[in-house]
């Protein structure tokens, strides 16, 4: 089944459809004007039964993901500073690489835990 138009795949992120129970590492979603107009939602496509659902908690997402890129601006920060007077660059940008891959690992876990998808009731777009 080809995803619906305007849906794209993010990778490492878990989803669970609350329809059929299909469970991925990676989901669809799209994001939508809310019905005041001023609103983005943010809509997930079921690959196996096709049905559309929403997080449950549509701020924990975002809220996390800026504590994650804070803690990784101030380690990275801190790298910076530390590592870049000490004539072995090499170890700063293998530092960064483990920064970024556990911030991403750290991501996927949290979202793995955290996200709960509820049905829309809207039909397929
Ligand atoms: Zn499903």
């Amino acid at each position: 089944m080809d995803a619906p138009q305007g849906f794209r795949r993010s990778w490492l992120h878990w989803f669970t459809c609350p329809s059929c129970a299909h469970r991925s590492f990676f989901s669809y979603s799209a994001g939508r004007l809310g019905p005041d107009g001023k609103t983005i939602a943010v809509d997930y496509w079921c690959a196996s039964c096709g049905c559309l659902c929403t997080l449950k908690d549509q701020w924990r997402l975002p809220a996390i993901t800026l504590l994650c890129s804070l803690a990784l601006f101030v380690s990275l920060y801190w790298l910076m500073i530390d590592g870049l007077g000490k004539p072995n660059v090499v170890w700063v940008l293998l530092w960064i690489a483990c920064a970024v891959v556990g911030v991403n690992a750290l991501l996927f876990l949290i979202g793995r835990f955290t996200n709960q998808y509820v049905a829309t009731n809207r039909s397929e777009p």
